[in-house]
């Protein structure tokens, strides 16, 4: 398997070169899925579009039971050097490149093996919608695994070294409305100010308290009002908050909070205010079979001092949706320790190309394993 995957080495690398430099923002991956799909199909693949949405899947082999490998495939919209534009500071073009890495190395080693692999690549992971619309595709149903990656951030996992699962909270995002008139600045008695309205919102937030064992946090993180005219007080605003916890019964006493603050500004200023949940994000809800299946494959590939715990990380990951809307899958997330900084959506997020390759060989180990875990367990029932 290593020398396949020194083989290999350089096309990994110049399959993410490409996938870094024509980042797509989630829902808009149109090119990001043609040039996986016709990759997959010059390899001999018979790579199959999502119905409904951008990105793909794959299957090999087939028959039961079926093992799904998962890859996020979107980048986000941010500034780069003083530009705005799409930018893969998630590392999702790395995730891509492991995903068909995997494909190119089962090819390689042409393994025979009973059962079906699914390689599937989703769209608009950074929106906490993707997976739950992969769902409506209904290719996750039949599947009795389901392995994801993402690389990780060196104060999480240091270089080099893997886990076997990750912890990711929950996370939501709800956007608001201040609706009102504006007033001259002159006459504030005639008007709502937004502003302030919005300044109650955030000073009222802090009151929002939960069971202190788990950690959540809550803020406004975006808050718009007025225009050019500084003698205008502006009567309309447009906010969001997002909300973290580790817990997913915890995340839904956050909202409940977050519903009382709004509705208590609606009475004390008396204006009207909007307020939509526009991404929810479950907290992990991690399988043990599929998790020491993972920690089999990372030993196998780069020995027990390597593997490190399971990461418990604020983060989110929409990932979580397929285990929590499908009970029945086995899945975990593996975590790669790539020298990863400063840190996930920074502008410059950097990491180490090369332990992409070591990804490739942990993943393709980890599918291997659970195929021949579901035959052992179907030989002897
Ligand atoms: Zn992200
Ligand atoms: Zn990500």
């Amino acid at each position: 398997m290593k020398e396949a995957l020194d083989r290999l080495r350089p096309r990994l690398m110049e399959i993410f070169t490409y996938l870094h430099a024509n980042a797509e923002i989630s829902w808009h991956e149109v090119e990001t899925t043609n040039y996986i799909f016709d990759l997959l199909t010059r390899e001999g693949f018979s790579p199959v579009r999502f119905k409904n949405i951008t990105g793909l899947y794959v299957d090999v082999g087939n028959g039961e039971p079926k093992v799904g490998l998962r890859t996020d495939i979107d980048a986000l919209w941010q500034e780069v050097d003083g530009e705005f534009r799409a930018n893969h500071s998630c590392g999702h073009d790395g995730h891509m490149t492991m995903a068909i890495g995997a494909l190119l190395l089962l090819k390689e080693l042409a393994p025979s093996f009973n059962g079906t692999i699914r390689v599937i690549f989703q769209p608009a992971e950074e929106k906490g919608t993707g997976a739950l619309a992969v769902l409506k595709e209904g290719i996750i149903d039949d599947l009795d695994f389901l392995f994801g990656v993402h690389v990780r951030p060196v104060h999480e996992l240091e270089d080099g070294t893997y886990c076997a699962a990750l912890y990711h909270g929950a996370s939501r995002l709800l956007e608001g409305e201040i609706i009102g008139e504006d007033a001259h600045a002159a006459r504030p008695h005639l008007g709502v100010n937004a502003i302030e309205v919005g300044a109650t919102i955030i000073e009222d937030l802090r009151t929002i308290h939960t069971d202190p064992m788990v950690p959540v946090s809550i803020k406004m993180t975006k808050f718009q009002a007025g225009g050019d005219a500084g003698n205008i007080i502006p009567g309309n605003a447009s906010f969001t908050i997002d909300i973290r916890a580790q817990k997913n019964d915890v995340m839904d006493a956050l909202a409940q909070g977050v519903k009382r603050v709004i509705d208590s500004a609606k009475l004390l200023y008396k204006v009207q205010i909007e307020l939509r949940t526009v991404a929810n994000v479950v907290a992990a809800e991690v399988d043990l079979t599929a998790q020491n299946i993972m920690e089999q494959a990372i030993v196998q590939a780069v020995g027990l001092s390597k593997l490190r715990k399971p990461v418990r990380t604020p983060g989110g990951e929409d990932f979580h949706h397929y285990a929590v809307q499908r009970p029945h899958l086995k899945s975990t997330m593996l975590g790669l320790g790539c020298g990863l900084t400063p840190g996930l959506h920074h502008p410059k997020m950097k990491f180490k190309q090369a332990r992409l390759v070591t990804g490739v060989e942990i993943l393709t180990r980890a599918v291997l394993l659970a195929l021949a875990s579901g035959k052992t367990k179907e030989g002897s029932a």
